[in-house]
C-alpha cells in the first residue's frame, strides 16, 4: 500500500495519477487458474470492491468493461493485473488496485471522481476501506471455481448493460449494443448487422443516442 505513486500505471503505459488521499495498493495471489482464464481475478475484484464500497459507505459503484469501477459516468477506480504464467497455469498474479477515495477536485484528472466528491464525507478511512476491499476478495476467492457465477455477477453491476456503445481498438471500432461478457473477460457486441463481435482490448464509451 502506497501513500502517493510517483509512476503509477493504468492499461498499455497510461499514466494512472495517484496522488494522497487515494488508496493505492497491490495484493500477489497464487490462485490455482489455467492461464487463459487469468482475467477472472480482475472481474471478481472489481466486483468485490463494488460490494465492499457499498458496505462501507452506502455508494452505488458500476462496473465498466474491462477494469474501471465509476460513480455515475466518471471515473472512480481501476484494476491492474499482472502475472507470470508456467505452462498453462498461472503461478502468479498482481492485482494492483487504485480507488479515488479523499481527493478533491483539483485532485483528479478529467473525468475522474472521488467517494469524497460523491459522498460529501471529507476524510473516508482508507484503512477501513483496504480491510474491507481484501475481506470482500477473499470470501470471493472460491468462486474462481465458478467462472459464470464471477461474470454474471460481474455483468449485474455493469453501467453498460443492454447498452449501445463503442469500443476503440487499436486499428478499428466496434459499435453496438453491448450484450454480455464471456469467460474469458471479452465483450459481446450485437453490431447493427445483427452479428456478434467479441473484443477482448480497447476502449469502452456508452452512446447516448
Ligand atoms: P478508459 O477507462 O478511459 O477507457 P483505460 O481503461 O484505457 O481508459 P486505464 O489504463 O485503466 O484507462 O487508466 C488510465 C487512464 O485513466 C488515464 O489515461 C487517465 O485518463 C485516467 N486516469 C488517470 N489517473 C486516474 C485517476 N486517479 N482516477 C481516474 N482516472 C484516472
Amino acid at each position: 500500500m502506497a501513500d502517493v505513486q510517483t509512476k503509477g500505471r493504468g492499461r498499455g503505459g497510461n499514466r494512472w495519477e495517484s496522488p494522497s488521499g487515494g488508496l493505492w495498493f497491490s495484493i500477489l495471489l497464487r490462485p490455482n487458474l489455467p492461464s487463459r482464464r487469468l482475467l477472472l481475478l480482475q472481474f471478481l475484484a472489481a466486483t468485490a470492491m463494488r460490494d465492499a464500497i457499498g458496505n462501507k459507505t452506502g455508494l452505488d459503484v458500476m462496473l465498466k468493461w474491462p477494469n474501471d469501477l465509476v460513480l455515475g459516468n466518471a471515473k472512480l477506480g481501476g484494476i491492474l493485473i499482472e502475472s507470470k504464467t508456467q505452462g498453462e497455469r498461472v503461478s502468479f498474479a498482481i492485482l494492483g488496485i487504485g480507488l479515488n477515495v479523499n481527493q478533491g477536485k483539483a485532485q483528479l484528472p478529467p473525468g475522474a471522481i472521488s467517494m469524497r466528491l460523491v459522498s460529501g464525507k471529507k476524510q473516508h478511512d482508507l484503512r477501513v476501506l483496504l480491510r474491507a476491499i481484501l475481506d470482500q476478495i477473499r470470501s470471493s476467492f472460491d468462486n474462481l471455481s465458478h467462472p459464470s457465477k464471477i461474470m454474471d455477477e460481474w455483468w449485474r453491476s455493469s453501467i453498460h448493460r443492454s447498452l449501445r456503445v463503442q469500443v476503440t481498438l487499436p486499428k478499428d471500432t466496434v459499435t453496438g449494443i453491448s450484450r454480455a461478457i464471456d469467460e474469458d473477460g471479452s465483450l459481446l457486441i450485437e453490431t447493427d448487422d445483427h452479428r456478434i463481435r467479441r473484443v477482448n482490448e480497447g476502449s469502452l464509451r456508452i452512446l447516448n443516442d
